[in-house]
């Protein structure tokens, strides 16, 4: 069992721990956080091992009630590798501690591309990552963008896309973050700088992105103009779409709406905080005309990242090829939405 350590436990570490314990071949060693607030309570219950990521801080953790194994220096000399979902530029601050301990590591999208040896999105280019010290899962909207550009790249050829995000404001759990009342374009600059991210994985592609942010803590919305090289039909692309277990087509049957009736989708069907870890793509949104191809996709800011994650460990330390790699990760998670009509009966209550 490869042992994983995980600094920062928030958002996406906290995500991150509860995947890689899910895993038939890694175990979590440990999880650091900077301060003993409830998110403490979710590891302790997990059984993870907790570090203080902060030096000064074993005390506060201590008089909080909470047992303590160490602090961060200590949980990357018990790990085979470190997941790094510390907040934004933080990571880069850690990177030289784990060359200097040996350990490779993961980070997040919000640290720059030239830290690590390559960006990682599993679908996209799961083989570079092979063998090397330190990689950067890119942004929850760059992995949902790769893992349609992907596919559709490899069928039928991309001359241009044209992306506008529509962004959440923030995490549900981020109290003091914005707009409340508002429509921002963000950044105001266009293209944004989503697309030079996206180039980060795909570095032939032509793209151009537009950014907004909303008052929404939800999910992100992407609306997509790409330009193909040849002509598919819209069922052609449905179908080549609805074939990849990290793209939900959302069936119009579903009447779902928006992304408030797929959260409460996820919660119906029992996922863990709700989490979507699928591109959720819109099948009557899927429209051809000639060689565009036009599509609305949902993406679940604070989850869609995390099977790529556990994809990157194996990929970085040899644990197992991509097919395998994603194969496992699916099926433990749980990934891939059936179809209304292959619903499992649940056993009634007594
Ligand atoms: P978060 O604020 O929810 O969690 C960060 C965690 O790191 C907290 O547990 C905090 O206590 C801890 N921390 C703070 N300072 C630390 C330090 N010096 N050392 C160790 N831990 C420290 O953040 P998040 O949303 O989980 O984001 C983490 C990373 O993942 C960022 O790079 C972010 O850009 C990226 N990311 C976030 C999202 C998202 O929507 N939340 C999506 C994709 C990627």
């Amino acid at each position: 069992m490869l042992k994983v350590g995980i600094n920062g436990y928030g958002t996406i570490g906290k995500r991150v721990a509860d995947a890689v314990a899910a895993q038939p071949d890694m175990t979590v060693c440990g999880v650091a956080k900077a301060s003993p607030d409830f998110g403490a309570d979710g590891a302790i219950q997990r059984g993870y091992p907790l570090y203080s990521a902060l030096e000064d801080r074993v005390g506060a953790f201590r008089e909080a009630g909470y047992d303590v194994a160490g602090t961060t220096e200590e949980l990357i000399e018990t790990s085979e590798i470190v997941v790094d979902a510390t907040p934004g530029g933080i990571g880069a601050e850690n990177l030289p501690r784990y060359e200097a301990a040996g350990v490779p590591a993961i980070l997040q999208g919000k640290e720059a591309d030239d830290l690590v040896e390559t960006s990682f999105n599993a679908r996209a280019n799961f083989e570079k990552a092979k063998g090397a010290d330190a990689t950067r899962v890119v942004s929850c909207n760059t992995t949902g963008l790769s893992r349609l550009v992907a596919p559709l790249e490899e069928a039928y050829g991309i001359e241009k896309v044209r992306a506008t995000l529509v962004r959440r404001g923030g995490d549900p759990d981020q109290t003091g973050r914005g707009p409340i009342n508002d429509i921002l374009p963000d950044p105001i600059s266009v293209p944004s700088h989503h697309g030079p991210d996206v180039n980060t994985i795909f570095p032939d592609l032509s793209i151009d992105t537009l950014g907004l942010k909303v008052p929404a803590t939800l999910m992100h919305m992407h609306s997509l103009n790409i330009e193909l090289e040849s002509e598919p039909t819209s069922e052609e692309v449905r179908e080549l779409l609805g074939g990849e277990s990290r793209i939900f087509v959302v069936d119009e049957e579903l009447a779902i709406d928006g992304t408030g009736k797929l959260r409460e989708f996820a919660r119906d069907r029992d996922r863990p905080r709700g989490d979507l870890w699928e591109n959720c793509v819109w099948g009557e949104s899927v429209n051809v005309r000639g060689s565009e191809l036009y599509l609305f996709q949902a993406i679940h800011q604070e989850s869609d990242v995390i099977p790529e994650n556990v994809d990157a460990i194996r990929a970085m330390t040899g644990l197992a090829g991509k097919e395998e790699s994603m194969a496992m990760t699916d099926e433990s998670l749980g990934i891939g939405l059936p179809d209304a009509q292959q619903v499992p009966t649940l056993s009634p209550t007594p």
